[in-house]
This record gives structure tokens, C-alpha cells and sequence, in this order.
């Protein structure tokens, strides 16, 4: 039995923790922070993070906190014709397809569950606690770190410090404004069961119930934070719905280039996992899926393979270009979405005419299965 000390509570950290204790391994989570919460703010987990939380057990718990939407419906922002729209969990689609539902859920809610599952398993959760990288006097007590310490990374700034991949995250200009909003402050015909997606110039807006009594909104916005671009009439009640409820939460999105080699993922006795080994913009909805699955594949090399160094380095093979892919996707799913003139008229063309095969993401979704079909 290996003992983990892992830098960061965030999905990463608490799914690594998780994972790890499946395998017969231990793990003590330092959290700078006093206390695990962020308000207001929603995630969609994709039927391939879904299926792994189910085959952690952890199903049933998320989905009684949690929604399963009906469709995703894409929209034209400026006068709310509909793009395209597909099936989400509407007639099982999901479940039958991918072997798992489509979840929308608050951050909260996910963390509290992965948390409770964490300590259930044995794991030591420490708050308030800052983890200092490849400086920590507590490592000589452990078997291996994994940095699980999110977009800033200080394990990822030691780690890579003077290679191809060291460096800070830079702004990519682009924003996100989140927020959460009561159901009941909105009109009746936007208190949709589906995940909205609008398309602007530039920017577009993303809303989806994650409870029955609330429904998460997001702006993402390319260049000068402004909402004024040209905008239905329903998306300005949504937006005046938000402002009467507290408004935004201003996010700066950040770039950091792919790694390109799993050597930068793992190194000796050191591994990072989730966004501090791959941030990515949040246009495919997959960073904390990726942080999921990068667990489950950390908990299958460390079951296979019991030389800690080794089965990093079998973690690290196993995910770097999973990510990598995923995270140029999300990019060019940004270009896609903030269109215009004429590559948002093909768009929007193809949309209408393919849309469902073209928001498909079987690739995506059925990633494990497909893993299995190609060994
Ligand atoms: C607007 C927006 C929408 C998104 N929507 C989705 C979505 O719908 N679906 C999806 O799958 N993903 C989504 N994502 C991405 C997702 O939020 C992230 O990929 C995910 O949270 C990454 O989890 P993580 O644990 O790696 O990092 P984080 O969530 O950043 O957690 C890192 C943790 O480490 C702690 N920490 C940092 N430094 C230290 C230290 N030195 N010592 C101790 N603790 C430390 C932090 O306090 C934090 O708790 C979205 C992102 C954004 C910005």
C-alpha cells in the first residue's frame, strides 16, 4: 500500500483521493482553502465523467442533487431561432448510448459528494492547509505527490520549471460571467428542463437548471467585457432575471498550450492531474470530466502496476493526449461558437441541416468504450 499526499481539494484532488483508495491506496488532501465552496456556479457532467462517478458508487448521490436535462437546444442569439437540438437524456438517449445520463448539478453539490466519498474511503482531508510544491517538508513522508492544485499550480510551476512547458498561464481574452438564478424570478418560457446554448458575435450564453429550483448562467465573452452585442428579446429577460438576482461573477479565462509528451505530466514521484496538468476554456463543458478521468486512470495504473514511478508514468501515457485533444477541441469549439459574417452563415448552415450528427461528441462521451474496442 502506497501513501498519496495530494496537493488540492478541487475535483482532481478529492476524484484522485477516491480513486486511489479503490486501488488499496492512502491519500491525505491539503486545501488552502478554509472551506470548500464556490457560489454560484453550475457544471455539466458528460456521460463519460457520469459513468465513472457511477462505477465509483456515487450515481445515485449526485443525481439527487443533481438534474439530468432533457436537450441540448442551440439558438441564435440575436432573435432566438433554433439552430439545432438534440437529445440529451430525453428517452434514455444518454444512458443507452454511453452507459451513463448527462448530469447538470452546482459545483457545491459535486464537491460535497466527492468530499463525503473521499472520507468515507479513509482519506485525510486537510483545510486551510497550502501545499508548497516540491518544498514540502511533509513529502519525505509520503510515497508520491500529485498536483491536483488547479490552473496556478505551484506543484506544475516546480515540476516544469525551466522545460518546454514551464511558465504561467496567460489571459486568453475571453470572460465567463456566471451566475445562479431562482427559477422563479424567470419567465415561464425560460424555465427550460434543456441545456440553452445562444451563439453572438464573439460571445455566447449557456443556461441549464441544476435543481429543480435553479437554473446556471453563463456569458462567455471574447475581448471587452461588455454585454451589449445584439441579443433576443428572451436573452435580455434572462439577463435582466440575473442582474435582479445579484448579477455576475466576472471568471478571466486563461490559456496554457497543451503538453505534448506524457514526460511533462509525471515525473520520479510527482504527477499532476486535472487543470494543473491541462486547463482548458470551458466551451466543451469537459475540464473537471478530464480531472475524472484522469483519476480513474491514475487508480487503474496504480491497481496494475504497484512501483509508484512506474504506474505515474503509466498515468501519464495513458491521459496526455486524451487532454490534449480535449483541450484543442474546447478552443476550436470557442471559434465555432463566437462566429461571424460569413463562417457564422456556414455555421449556422450546417447546423440547421447536420446539427445533431455535428453536436454528437461520440468521440467524447464514449471514450472509454472506444478505448476497449481499439485494444
Ligand atoms: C466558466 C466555467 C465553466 C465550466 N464548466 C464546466 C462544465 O460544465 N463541465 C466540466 O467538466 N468542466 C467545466 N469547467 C472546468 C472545471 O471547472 C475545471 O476543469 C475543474 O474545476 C478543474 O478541477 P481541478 O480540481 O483540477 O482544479 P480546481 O477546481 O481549480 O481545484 C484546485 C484546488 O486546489 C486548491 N489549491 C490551489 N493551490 C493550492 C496549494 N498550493 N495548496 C493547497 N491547495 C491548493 C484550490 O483552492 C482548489 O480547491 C468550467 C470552467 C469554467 C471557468
Amino acid at each position: 500500500m502506497s501513501n498519496f499526499l495530494i496537493a488540492g481539494a478541487g475535483i482532481a484532488g478529492l476524484s484522485a483521493a477516491i480513486a486511489l483508495a479503490r486501488s488499496g491506496h492512502e491519500a491525505t488532501v491539503l486545501e488552502q482553502a478554509p472551506l470548500l465552496s464556490e457560489v454560484g456556479a453550475g457544471i455539466q457532467l458528460g456521460p463519460n465523467a457520469m459513468r465513472i462517478l457511477m462505477d465509483w458508487g456515487l450515481g445515485e448521490a449526485i443525481l439527487d442533487v443533481g438534474c439530468e436535462p432533457t436537450h441540448l437546444i442551440v439558438r441564435d442569439a440575436r432573435d432566438d431561432h433554433v439552430l439545432t437540438s438534440r437529445p440529451l437524456n430525453d428517452q434514455d438517449n444518454a444512458r443507452q448510448k454511453y452507459g451513463a445520463p448527462h448530469v447538470t448539478i452546482r459545483r457545491a453539490d459535486l464537491q460535497s459528494v466527492l468530499l463525503k466519498a473521499a472520507l468515507a474511503t479513509g482519506a485525510n482531508v486537510l483545510l486551510g492547509q497550502t501545499a508548497l510544491g516540491l518544498h514540502e517538508s511533509r513529502l519525505a513522508q509520503f510515497d508520491a505527490l500529485l498536483g491536483c492544485d488547479g490552473l496556478h499550480s505551484k506543484v506544475r510551476e516546480d515540476l516544469l520549471a525551466n522545460t518546454w512547458h514551464g511558465g504561467k498561464p496567460h489571459a486568453s481574452g475571453h470572460t465567463a460571467y456566471r451566475a445562479m438564478v431562482d427559477m422563479a424570478l424567470l419567465p415561464l418560457e425560460l424555465r427550460s428542463q434543456s441545456v440553452q446554448v445562444w451563439l453572438g458575435a464573439e460571445q455566447h450564453v449557456v443556461a441549464y437548471p441544476v435543481n429543480l429550483r435553479q437554473m446556471n448562467v453563463v456569458v462567455a465573452q471574447e475581448g471587452a467585457p461588455t454585454l451589449a452585442s445584439p441579443m433576443s428579446a428572451e436573452l435580455h429577460a434572462l439577463i435582466a432575471a440575473v442582474q435582479a438576482s445579484g448579477g455576475f461573477t466576472t471568471w478571466e479565462l486563461f490559456h496554457r498550450s497543451p503538453m505534448f509528451a506524457s514526460k511533462f505530466y509525471a515525473k520520479g514521484k510527482v504527477a499532476l492531474l486535472g487543470d494543473a496538468a491541462h486547463p482548458m476554456r470551458p466551451y466543451l463543458a469537459q475540464g473537471a470530466a478530464m480531472a475524472i478521468e484522469d483519476a480513474q486512470a491514475l487508480g487503474q495504473a496504480i491497481a496494475s502496476q504497484p512501483n509508484v514511478d512506474m504506474a505515474l508514468q503509466a498515468y501519464a501515457k495513458a491521459r496526455w493526449k486524451r487532454n490534449a485533444r480535449v483541450q484543442i477541441q474546447s478552443q476550436l469549439q470557442g471559434y465555432v461558437y463566437h462566429a461571424s459574417g460569413l463562417v457564422r452563415t456556414v455555421r449556422d448552415a450546417v447546423l440547421r441541416v447536420a446539427g445533431e450528427r455535428v453536436t454528437g461528441m461520440s468521440w467524447l462521451y464514449d471514450y472509454q468504450n472506444n478505448l476497449k474496442e481499439s485494444t
